[in-house]
């Protein structure tokens, strides 16, 4: 066998950061993964990972020009809410004014 044992696995980091494995499950046909991932493999190469990350990032920043608004909260993950959500109870603040004067008057 190549290598030693338990040692074939992620290489340490070794800027400080952590990161932590998810599971992405792929369709397999017997021991094949399906077209699309193969290609996406095959177009991207040992940098498919960072692929899915950058378009996790750009589909986030979709989102947030298309289908969230802002409010005033620090947490950069809380201080986005959905427009379907009218006030945020964090902060208090409304999605825009003609809400706010729904709410309150
Ligand atoms: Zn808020």
């Amino acid at each position: 066998m190549a290598g030693k044992k338990g040692r074939s696995g992620r290489k340490p980091r070794t800027d400080g950061l952590k990161s932590k494995a998810v599971a992405l499950y792929i369709l397999h046909s017997g021991k094949t993964p399906v077209t699309w991932f193969r290609f996406f493999k095959r177009i991207h190469g040992s940098r498919w990972q960072e692929k899915v990350r950058q378009l996790m990032r750009e589909e986030n920043a979709h989102a947030k020009r298309t289908r969230l608004w802002r409010c005033d909260c620090d947490d950069p993950f809380l201080q986005w809410h959905f427009f379907h959500v009218d006030k945020c109870h964090g902060c208090e603040m409304y999605k825009n004014e003609i809400t706010r004067r729904i709410y309150e008057r």
